[in-house]
C-alpha cells in the first residue's frame, strides 16, 4: 500500500487525511491497518514517532462508520497521552460530526464526563483508573464495544495496571476486535495478552524495542554532587527545546528549580501536580513559551511534541525499556534528535541493562 487512497476509506476520513497532509502511510501503517480493517486482532510494533496513533484509528473509525451502533474503546497509560489521541481522533472524524469522541481520564471533573458520556459518544479514550470509577457508578456502559485497543500494550499489561485492566475485561463484550500497539513489546507480550486477544496476527517494523533511527545518542559520565553543573553545561552548548526526565516528583521539582533560578525558561510535569498544573505545563512547552520541560516519567510515553530537539535523562529510567520510550520523545516523524544521558559511577549497573538492550539493536553510543 503507497497511498491512503488504495484503502477505501470513508470519504469523510479520506478527507480529513488530506487536510493533515497523511499522504503516505509510514511503514506500521501500511501494514497494520490491511491487517485490522480485516478485522483480526493485531499486536503492532513500531518505533517511537512512527505514526501508531493513526494505525489504530483509522481502521477504528473505518469500522465504527459501517457499524453505526457500536463503538470503540482505546486505553492509554497516562491523561496526556489521552488528550492527545483526543485531539488526533477530532482531527480524522472533522469531517464525520456524528463520530464523536470523549475523554474519560482522571484529575478533571466526573460531572462533565458523566454528561459527556451520556451524549453517546462513537470513541471513548480512557485511562483505566477512571473507567474503572465510571463503570463502578455505572455511568458508562462498555456492552456496545466492537473494537478495543491498548496503546503502549506492554506497559498497560504490566503489573501495574493489572488489577484495573482485568477489571473492565469483565464489561467488555467477549466477541470483539483487539488492537495492541507499543514501540516494545517483550517477549511475553503474547502470555500477558492471551486474555485479550484472539489469534493475533503480529506486525514488526524493524527489530522490537529498537529505538528510532535518526536519534543521536550520548552519555556524559559525572558525578552526583557535579549534575546540576553538568546539565546546565549541556543546555548552554544545545540549541532548541529540551525535554529533562528525573526520577522522582521532588527530584523534578529540585531540577526545575535550578534552572529557574538561572533564567531558563522551564516547566515541570509530574503525578503530584494537579491536572490544570499538568495541562498548562505541557501546552506551555508545546507552544514554545518554555523551551525545556523537566519531567518524570509520566511524560516518557506517546507524548508527541515534534520540535524536542533533545532529551536528557538527568536521572536514567528504572526499567530499560522506558530508556527507548524516553529518548523516543524526540526524533519523532522522519526528525532528528540528541539524547544525552547522564552517568555517575552509581548508576553504572542500570546502564549496563540499557546498553544490553540497546546493543541487541546494534547501537552505538559516544561517551563524553
Ligand atoms: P507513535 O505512536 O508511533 O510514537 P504518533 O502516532 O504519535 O507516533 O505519530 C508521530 C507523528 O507522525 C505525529 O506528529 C503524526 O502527526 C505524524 N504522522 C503519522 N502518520 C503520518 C503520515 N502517514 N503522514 C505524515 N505524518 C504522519
Ligand atoms: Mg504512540
Amino acid at each position: 500500500m503507497n497511498h491512503f487512497n488504495e484503502l477505501k476509506l470513508p470519504p469523510a476520513l479520506e478527507k480529513a487525511l488530506q487536510v493533515m497532509k497523511f499522504e503516505q502511510p509510514t511503514p506500521i501503517q501500511a501494514k497494520a491497518i490491511p491487517v485490522a480493517l480485516a478485522n483480526r486482532d493485531l499486536i503492532g510494533c513500531a518505533q517511537t514517532g512512527t505514526g501508531k496513533t493513526a494505525a489504530f484509528s483509522i481502521p477504528m473509525i473505518t469500522r465504527l462508520t459501517k457499524v453505526p451502533n457500536k463503538t470503540g474503546l482505546i486505553l492509554v497509560p497516562t491523561r496526556e497521552l489521552g488528550s492527545q489521541i483526543l485531539e488526533v481522533l477530532k482531527n480524522l472524524t472533522q469531517f464525520a460530526p456524528e463520530m464523536k469522541s470523549t475523554l474519560l481520564i482522571g484529575g478533571m471533573s466526573m460531572k462533565a464526563q458523566v454528561r459527556s458520556a451520556q451524549s453517546k459518544p462513537r470513541i471513548i479514550v480512557a485511562t483505566p483508573g477512571r473507567l474503572v470509577d465510571h463503570l463502578k457508578r455505572g455511568t458508562v456502559s462498555l456492552s456496545s464495544v466492537e473494537i478495543l485497543v491498548l496503546d503502549e500494550a506492554d506497559r498497560m499489561l504490566d503489573m501495574g495496571f493489572a488489577p484495573q485492566l482485568n477489571e473492565i475485561l469483565r464489561f467488555l463484550p467477549k466477541v470483539r476486535q483487539t488492537l495492541c500497539f507499543s514501540a516494545t513489546l517483550p517477549s511475553d507480550i503474547e502470555k500477558l495478552s492471551a486474555r485479550y486477544l484472539k489469534d493475533p496476527v503480529r506486525v514488526t517494523i524493524g527489530v522490537v524495542s529498537q529505538h528510532a533511527n535518526k536519534i543521536q545518542q550520548s552519555v556524559v559520565q559525572t558525578l552526583q554532587t557535579k549534575k546540576n553543573d553538568t546539565l546546565m553545561d549541556q543546555l548552554n552548548v544545545r540549541k532548541g527545546s529540551v525535554l529533562i526526565f528525573a526520577r522522582t516528583k521532588s527530584r523534578t521539582d529540585r531540577v526545575a528549580r535550578y534552572l529557574a533560578e538561572y533564567g531558563h525558561p522551564v516547566t515541570r510535569i509530574h503525578g503530584g501536580r494537579t491536572q490544570g498544573q499538568r495541562t498548562a505545563a505541557v501546552e506551555g512547552f508545546r507552544d514554545g513559551r518554555f523551551r525545556i520541560l523537566v519531567a518524570t516519567d509520566i511524560a516518557a510515553r506517546g507524548i508527541d511534541i515534534p520540535h524536542i530537539a533533545h532529551v536528557i535523562n538527568y536521572d536514567l529510567p528504572q526499567v530499560p525499556e522506558d530508556y527507548i520510550h524516553r529518548i523516543g520523545r524526540t526524533a519523532r516523524a522522519g526528525a532528528e534528535g540528541q539524547a544525552i544521558s547522564l552517568v555517575t559511577p552509581e548508576d553504572k549497573p542500570q546502564w549496563r541493562e540499557i546498553s544490553r538492550l540497546l546493543e541487541r539493536s546494534g547501537t552505538k553510543i559516544a561517551i563524553q
